[in-house]
């Protein structure tokens, strides 16, 4: 049986974490234009809370839906677009807007992918970085808080598609979370 843990960041930290992040992006961009690509389902609760919060700035929205084929919840490296960009991004100011950067592959992957269609730059946005889950090379640009390597749920991230409402990060311990992170068992895929 697994159980939640307790409460690892709370709301008021991640909005007071959002309006410095938004500060930041607006003193990067400030008087140009920004295009937010949020990595849907994840990201969805990270990606309102920064964009309010850019005041500076002209501010588009995007989604995507990819999904990282991985031994049970490490990514394997194969990432597959099911939604991609409504948006043509060349000389655009990229910001990819993630939940969590675990491997770094999802994001490895995506920022090429987006680098080879013309944009002005590229930047990566992200509410946690669990470090010690690094494979590749990755550093987020804007990155909300470091988390340590728990199974992680709550504000936008899933076990299962659940926990994704709540208003808070923590995280779920037990047996069956204890195979998923550490044995590399069964192979799912990764709905971000
Ligand atoms: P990466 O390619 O390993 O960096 O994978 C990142 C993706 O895996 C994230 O966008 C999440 O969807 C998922 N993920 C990684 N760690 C966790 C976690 O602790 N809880 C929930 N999802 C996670
Ligand atoms: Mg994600």
């Amino acid at each position: 049986m697994d159980t939640m843990g307790k409460v690892l960041i709370s709301e008021e930290q991640i909005k007071k974490r959002a309006a410095e992040i938004g500060a930041e992006i607006d003193r990067d961009f400030a008087g140009e234009e920004v295009l937010l690509v949020c990595i849907l389902k994840g990201a969805i609760m990270w990606m309102v809370d920064v964009a309010k919060n850019i005041k500076k700035c002209g501010v588009r929205f995007d989604f995507m839906v990819v999904s990282s084929y991985g031994a049970s919840t490490k990514s394997s490296g194969v990432v597959r677009i099911l939604k991609d960009l409504d948006t043509d991004i060349t000389n655009k100011n990229v910001i990819i807007v993630e939940d969590i950067v675990d491997s770094g592959t999802t994001l490895k992957y995506l920022k090429n992918y987006f680098e080879q269609r013309g944009p002005k730059s590229v930047k990566i946005c992200t509410l946690l970085d669990k470090r010690l889950g690094r494979r590749v090379e990755l550093e987020a640009d804007y990155a909300g808080f470091p988390v340590d390597d728990l199974f992680i749920i709550g504000y936008g991230l899933d076990f299962d598609q659940l926990y994704r409402n709540l208003p808070y990060v923590s995280y779920l311990e037990g047996s069956e979370i204890d195979d998923l992170m550490h044995k590399d068992k069964s192979v799912r895929e990764i709905n971000e």
